[in-house]
């Protein structure tokens, strides 16, 4: 049930149909509590920025909720980027940011500085255990601890019923999903399909980095994940092979892995439902897809078989 009086409750860092932005985890935290208070649920979507239509289907999902408030937090997250990666270079675009979630109808923003989150240096950081070693993790030390400490804390300060995250993340999803089973922490996490370009590119902050010549050469990674799905019924090394054989046709595209996994990224079934998920570096772009795959003789999710 929604009560009338969510906005008067919720004190000033809250007003119904309009936009606040904040930057204290404490005056966020005192609104989503209030709002709590009047009957109201939390859904939060957790984001860096540079935001874009994948970021805005995760929002249109988050405000789709009945009787819920959306939080979105914006906040280039230190911890999850290693020595030599992009975090200075991470695009920022606070405003144009706003705007889109001015548009969407977004009612809270979060948006902390370093010193907010963490203080001068975290000390206690969380280990995402052997996943989080695995796949991205191999090639990224370090990077799951990071993306779980910031969404723990992110948690911790916005108390969310709901948290939506994007399969195009598949392995960070997985994990979160995880770690708040695990920690038990009273938050359920969902997942979003992956938003593509009309051309199959996946969305994605960095491809604003890739040049013309390098974002069609990218097109590789969703047409191996393409071509792997179809071969789908002949089993898991066709799968492997089809992909890899879309993505050998493209020089630029320097493949860092291409596996087969089960849907919690076990080992891959001969059977049923799996995970195709790629990754690789065009020019100095470290590009991530992943999609579905039916393997053997469950075919239901092919489209011909769609009734
Ligand atoms: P990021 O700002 O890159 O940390 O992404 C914030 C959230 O948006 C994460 O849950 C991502 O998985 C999700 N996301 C990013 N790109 C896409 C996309 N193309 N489709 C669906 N979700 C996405």
């Amino acid at each position: 049930m929604v009560h009338d009086d969510s906005a008067t409750k919720a004190g000033p860092g809250f007003r119904r149909g309009e936009l606040t932005v904040h930057e204290h985890a404490h005056e966020l935290g005192n609104v989503t509590r209030a709002l709590r208070s009047t009957g109201l649920t939390v859904t939060l979507v957790p984001t860096m920025g540079a935001l874009h239509e994948g970021h805005r289907e995760l929002i249109r999902r988050a405000r789709s909720v009945p009787n819920s408030v959306t939080v979105v937090s914006i906040f280039v997250n230190p911890l999850q980027f290693g020595p030599g990666e992009d975090f200075e270079r991470y695009p920022r675009t606070l405003d144009a940011d706003l705007e889109l979630c001015r548009a969407e109808g977004v009612e809270l923003v979060f948006h902390p500085d370093r010193a907010e989150l963490y203080g001068p240096e975290p000390q206690i950081t969380l280990n995402a255990g052997p996943l989080g070693d695995d796949l991205e993790g191999a090639s990224r030390p370090g990077h799951f601890d990071g993306v779980l400490t910031v969404v723990a804390k992110l948690f911790g300060v916005v108390r969310p019923d709901l948290a939506l995250f994007g399969e195009k993340d598949y392995q960070q999803l997985v994990l979160l999903r995880r770690m708040a089973w695990e920690l038990a922490l009273g938050v359920k996490v969902q997942g979003v399909p992956i938003m593509r370009d009309a051309d199959g590119l996946a969305l994605s902050s960095r491809n604003r980095y890739l040049e013309p010549e390098q974002r069609r050469a990218a097109l590789a990674l969703s047409a191996a994940l393409v071509a792997g799905h179809y071969a789908g019924p002949r089993g898991p090394q066709a799968v492997l092979d089809a992909a890899r054989e879309v993505l050998d046709t493209e020089p630029a595209v320097h493949v860092d892995y291409l596996e087969l996994r089960d849907r919690e990224l076990g080992a891959a079934p001969a059977d049923g439902e799996g995970r195709l998920l790629v990754a690789a570096k065009v020019g100095g772009t470290r590009l991530i897809d992943n999609a579905l795959v039916v393997l053997g003789d469950g075919r239901t999710d092919l489209p011909e078989n769609r009734s």
